[in-house]
């Protein structure tokens, strides 16, 4: 393996232990540049990111290489490959600033597997969310006999994660070790699953999952169509609901739209309570930025806070992404312009394409609506397959600007109007359309995580 390679391997790792803002800000132009007798060098951008990096993120950098290549014993950091002087790196404190901005993404709690840092006092209420956030708080007062299950669904990056887990938190803080909280995201139950069946320790699996009093699943839709996950998740459930225990979950849509997730199910979902997050509006979205600079110490000029919260509408997540970037670079540059927060937000906005071709988007298309990639790409004219395959036809054009000719004949040897069709439709119809509008976000999603 090269060091791109072995590098944009390890980042891949990386990204998932880290939050996706965090990562955009402060890992995305790192580069391996050497690597020599066990240690790995590693450049950053400047100088402020490269304290940065080294205070907080070394150890997992060190394992995710280790993991790849265990002749690595030690990372060095660099400012854009400047040569370092191995062993005189500079002793100096980290700047204070920096130490203040530490978003305790680490500190999973490993009984509950919560992150402290989303707590109900920081979830902010505006009308796209109020009831999902009341249905919430009720839980806390009455668990597992008012709503139950609760069940909260919403696009990405809109707070649902922040909200179940919250709800996880406040209940441990307000009843202590009275309470068993167990939060899991349904890739991890599903992973367990698995090896419970392979190392035939099943017994351990259920004793894990069962033996709580609030369960909280994260991303539902994940599990939907694999069978063994949602059988063993089906009795996990009943278990737990028959003894009143309260289950908390979240999808990106709601239960009737999981396709094939089991009616047994689906009915179960659907007759708890149902909360939606929608997309936050003007004053919701800058009533968070300003949340989230006063949580970090920071400080930003109004007009900037006013210029981010009206571009970037959809996607709280990004909107936390851009936040940090602008903090970075106030502190980077000793200086923040309403210009450079402009060129974050087109970056942010402008998704990145860098890594990704046409069979991605067509799989991820194909996963989302459980169909098979082979009807997407053939001729059927079945209606469960023509939505798809326009769908799928609209994100080619959208996220890679492949040419109509190139679309159709990727798409069953289609002829380029039926690409130009399919484009004009959708894009006029997602504006009018919500339920369409999230189904493309979830797969734009499903296309980048992959
Ligand atoms: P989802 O799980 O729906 O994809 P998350 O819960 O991960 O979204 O939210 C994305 C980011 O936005 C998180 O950092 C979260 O703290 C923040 N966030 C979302 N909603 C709110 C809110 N109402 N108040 C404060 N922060 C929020
Ligand atoms: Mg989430």
């Amino acid at each position: 393996m090269d060091f791109e390679q072995l590098w944009q391997t390890a980042l891949g790792e990386i990204e998932l232990q880290i939050s996706r803002p965090n990562y955009l800000t402060w890992l995305k132009h790192s580069k391996l540049v050497d690597k020599q007798e066990g240690i790995a060098l590693v450049s950053l951008p400047n100088n402020f990111a490269k304290e940065w990096v080294e205070n907080k993120y070394q150890k997992i950098i060190l394992s995710a290489l280790r993991n790849l290549d265990d002749s690595t014993k030690k990372i060095q950091f660099t400012v854009n490959n400047r040569p370092v002087q191995l062993n005189s790196s500079r002793k100096g404190r980290p700047d204070p600033k920096a130490t203040q901005l530490i978003f305790e993404e680490l500190k999973v709690d490993p009984e509950t597997n919560l992150n402290p840092r989303y707590i109900l006092n920081s979830f902010i209420v505006g009308k796209s969310n109020e009831l999902a956030y009341a249905a919430a708080a009720a839980v806390v007062e009455e668990i597992g006999r008012k709503y139950n299950p609760l069940f909260i669904y919403g696009g990405v990056g809109l707070g649902k994660t922040h909200l179940i887990q919250g709800i996880g938190n406040e209940i441990k803080n307000k009843y202590q070790n009275n309470v068993r909280v167990k939060y899991v995201p349904s890739e991890k139950f599903t992973n367990d699953v698995i090896a419970g069946i392979r190392n035939k320790r099943m017994e351990d699996m259920k004793e894990k999952y069962r033996n709580v009093d609030v369960l909280i699943i994260d991303d539902i839709q994940f599990i939907s169509g694999k069978e063994a996950t949602e059988e063993e998740f089906f009795h996990t459930f009943n278990t737990l609901y028959e003894n009143n225990k309260q289950i908390i979950i979240s999808s990106d849509r709601p239960p009737k739209f999981l396709p094939t997730l089991h009616e047994r199910l689906q009915s179960r979902f659907e007759g708890g309570m149902k909360a939606d997050v929608g997309y936050p509006d003007y004053e919701l979205r800058l009533a968070i930025l300003k949340t989230k600079l006063q949580e970090r110490g920071e400080e930003l000029p109004e007009n900037i806070l006013e210029l981010i919260a009206n571009k970037i509408q959809k996607n709280l997540r990004e909107l936390e992404g851009v936040l940090n970037q602008a903090i970075f670079h106030k502190h980077a540059r000793n200086n923040i312009t309403l210009k450079v927060v402009e060129e974050i937000v087109e970056e942010t906005i402008q998704q990145p394409t860098k890594n990704i071709n046409p069979n991605q988007v067509i799989k991820a298309v194909a996963d989302y609506f459980q169909v098979s990639p082979n009807d997407l790409v053939g001729r059927c004219r079945q209606k469960s397959i023509v939505g798809p395959r326009q769908i799928a036809m609209y994100l080619l054009r959208e996220i890679l600007g492949l040419s109509y000719p190139d679309i159709g004949q990727k798409l069953g040897k289609r002829d380029h109007t039926t690409a130009i069709y399919a484009f004009t439709k959708l894009s006029e119809e997602i504006n009018r359309n919500q339920d369409l509008n999230q189904k493309v976000i979830a797969i734009k999603d499903l296309v980048y995580k992959e």
